[in-house]
């Protein structure tokens, strides 16, 4: 009988742990193969051997095919992959799949080019074919500008092929790798000195793990450093991932790397890709061939061979953080990564996500700053508060910013209209002394649900009715914050009948070719007055804005959600940097009913630090991460109660084993109910994650054998540090 070997293979299925198989080839670890599956043949990876001895072995399945198109995944990757299924509690074939390729998901073997590259050796250059060879002498001329790959070649002349591999034999052409052509810097604007200072700041250390945070108004040139840094890295030989938030992947971002390393390749990888192109991509990376790989967050499972660096742009953005499946988040991971593979990694944005703040207060990431814009002549804007207490709004606009936005217009100079369209989850606020609709059980705000005059809690789950009257003050004007956001499109329009609109939103940006049309017409001067949502807070270069203003920012002040304020921060600050042209600083005018607020105070100032510091403290003394640690176990049916009473018996069995972990719920979720179907949720907190994960392990097979008994329409995921409640 021909040997036997046992393997476990990891299949792109809902359940835990891997499934063991026979084959008689001895497999490695990362190989792909097909093997059966209850009634179907799927798609696996070998995670190990494993001894025959002691199993049944008759028992056992047998690996049917062997996809050996493309080495083993390499041990980074799964390395990756396990720490990733261990964390977030997820299942390791899911967490693998989610890691990879579509086109290597399938059952079908896959079929890739061959990527090396022809050039002209000494003796090839020296004799030019004669004119009557029409095709030799046209690759020949082609191979004068540079090495070509097989398909380039094919494009010259249908008989390259051919060609190629007679100029093999005699000696006039060679194969290359791509990654041993040359680096080509094109010319670069000289560092300021803030540049420079963070630019050796970030160089020196390499080959080890080193956490940097570069933190820089926009338009400070951080873009500029990474490039110059890269420079850096790309010359010793090394690989570079940058990740950047989906919002920001645009031609012009690649325009400015493929611009400025014309001779590295720069592999893009995003959800959008045909399979084709990603696995193509994905293999360069893997193969060592693409210098620079640019992707969004599912870019952090790239696997590099001569990995030198990782930046994270726009580190704060909450697109890093997946919201289904294998909910990862990519910064964290790619932290992760940049420790295990001993490489630095910087973390940029204008406003660091709290997180990372108070990793650089604790010391454990240095902050390197840069504090002004890098042309000399942009200043930062001036930011005024227009307090619409005491002013009569027009359609939901204040006199003064209607003046502002008309007086733009007539000098034919470019607004930008922030519409905070966010769904801040509202609470009830009394404008006269300014009580809010405070959880008595916990530090969480209630949200106020106005159709049933109701106020919960989506933190303990606490419930009760709105009051007629302010309980502090007895005032019975009582509102729920930050509503009302629709009209104001409207309005504006009717508002400015002489000014040419452009309304950007997520249909706008979502296609690629609709969002180059908006850049096209913003830079040739075809728009007036730009509205947007919160599209516009992120890094895009829309050139000279001279007024900004921000129409309904306060639902974002005192939200039940208590990350609403650092988002609204973080996003007041960025669109507050779009204002300002070389020759005159721009304006920012903010309609608000709080003025006093500590987050406006802060903006006025453009004082980051302190309004972080503030929130920091805040989550501090309210336990919220990252003060502590959380996680939330999300159920979902086609009625809450279902949802509730599955979380409650889940409650009861995991709580005897939370030590150290605090347990609150079951509660509705902010959004209660989304796509037919209502949701609820335990959260845990702790300060120690050991404690947490402890209990996350156990929670999810209580969870998994306990689902069952509540129907079939039951629903349920775990999200480790959530960013949505
Ligand atoms: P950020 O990434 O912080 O928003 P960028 O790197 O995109 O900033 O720089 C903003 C603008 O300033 C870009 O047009 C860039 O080309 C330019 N720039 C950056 N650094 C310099 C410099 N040292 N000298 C001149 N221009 C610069
Ligand atoms: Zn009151
Ligand atoms: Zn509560």
């Amino acid at each position: 009988m021909a040997e036997e070997y046992a393997v476990q293979v990891a299949v792109d299925v809902p359940l835990f742990g891997t499934f063991s198989y026979l084959t008689h080839l001895p497999l490695r670890a990362g190989q792909r193969v097909r093997v059966p599956f209850g009634p179907r043949r799927v798609c696996g990876f070998i995670t190990n051997d494993i001894p025959t001895e002691g199993i049944e072995t008759g028992r056992l399945k047998r690996v049917e095919e062997l996809f050996d198109e493309l080495p083993p995944l390499p041990a980074t990757l799964l390395a990756m992959v396990r720490f990733a299924a261990d964390y977030y509690h997820h299942p390791i074939g899911q967490t693998l799949f989610t890691a990879l390729p579509g086109a290597l998901r399938t059952d079908r073997a896959v079929r890739l080019e061959d990527e090396r590259l022809w050039q002209l050796t000494g003796a090839g250059l020296a004799e030019e074919p004669p004119a009557r060879q029409k095709a030799r002498r046209a690759l020949w001329q082609a191979l004068q500008d540079g090495p070509l790959t097989n398909a380039a070649a094919r494009g010259v002349s249908a008989q390259a092929g051919r060609i190629l591999a007679d100029w093999l034999q005699e000696g006039r052409a060679e194969r290359v790798a791509p990654e041993a052509l040359p680096l080509r810097v094109a010319p670069a604007p000289s560092l300021n000195d803030e540049q420079q200072r963070a630019l050796e700041a970030l160089s020196e250390t390499r080959d080890d793990f080193a956490p940097y945070v570069l933190h820089g108004i926009t338009g400070s040139g951080k873009t500029e450093v990474y490039l110059r840094l890269i420079e850096r890295v790309l010359a010793a030989g090394r690989q570079v991932l940058l990740l950047v938030p989906e919002i920001n992947l645009t031609p012009q971002l690649i325009e400015r790397f493929t611009g400025r390393f014309p001779a590295t390749r720069v592999v893009m990888l995003h959800s959008h890709l045909a399979d084709g192109e990603r696995l193509k991509g994905w293999v360069d990376a893997w193969q060592g061939r693409a210098g620079i790989v640019i992707g969004t967050r599912l870019a952090v499972f790239t696997p590099l061979p001569r990995l030198g660096l990782i930046v994270v742009d726009e580190e704060h953005d909450g697109s890093f953080k997946q919201q289904d499946g294998l909910r990862y988040h990519a910064r964290d991971l790619a932290v992760w990564r940049a420790r295990q593979e001993r490489v630095p990694i910087v973390l940029g944005s204008a406003t660091p996500s709290l997180e990372t703040m108070a990793n650089v207060a604790a010391g454990r990431y240095r902050r390197l700053t840069l504090s002004r814009r890098a042309h000399d002549a942009a200043r930062l804007p001036t930011i005024r508060l227009v307090d619409t207490r005491r002013i009569k709004l027009v359609e939901g606009l204040a006199e003064p910013v209607i003046a502002a936005l008309k007086a733009r217009v007539a000098r034919g100079e470019m607004s930008l209209v922030f519409i905070n369209r966010r769904g801040f989850a509202p609470v009830v606020a009394c404008t006269d002394c300014g009580w809010l609709s405070g959880c008595p059980r916990c530090s969480a705000k209630l949200v106020v649900h106005l159709a049933e005059r109701k106020m919960r809690c989506h933190h303990c789950g606490w419930e009760e009715a709105v009051p007629p009257v302010c309980p502090d003050c007895g005032n019975v004007d009582l509102k729920p914050l930050g509503q009302g956001t629709q009209r104001l499109e409207a309005a504006l329009a009717r508002l400015l009948p002489e000014a040419r609109l452009l309304r950007i939103d997520r249909d706008t940006t979502r296609h690629k070719a609709a969002w180059d049309e908006v850049y096209r017409k913003v830079h040739a001067g075809e728009v007036d007055v730009l509205v947007g949502t919160q599209m516009l807070a992120k890094g895009h270069d829309f050139g000279a804005l001279s007024l900004v203003t921000v129409l309904n920012a306060d639902g974002g002040l005192y939200s039940a959600d208590y990350r609403a304020a650092e988002r609204l921060f973080a996003q007041l600050m960025q669109v507050a940097g779009r204002a300002g042209r070389a020759e005159a600083p721009g304006e920012v005018l903010v309609q608000t009913q709080w003025p006093e607020h500590p987050l406006y105070q802060a903006l006025l100032r453009h004082d980051f630090d302190g309004y972080a510091q503030t929130l920091l403290e805040e989550r501090r003394m309210a336990g919220f991460p990252p003060a502590v640690y959380q996680a939330l176990l999300r159920a979902d049916a086609y009625e809450i109660a279902t949802a509730t009473a599955f979380l409650t018996a889940l409650r009861a069995e995991a709580e005897p084993h939370a030590d150290g972990v605090l347990v609150s719920g079951p509660a509705p979720a902010l959004m209660v109910r989304l796509a037919n179907r209502e949701r609820a949720q335990l959260v845990f907190e702790s300060g120690s994650r050991a404690a947490l994960h402890a209990l996350l392990e156990r929670l999810v097979s209580l969870a998994e054998r306990m689902a069952k008994a509540h129907g079939r329409a039951l629903r349920w995921s775990l999200d480790v540090d959530p960013q949505e409640m």
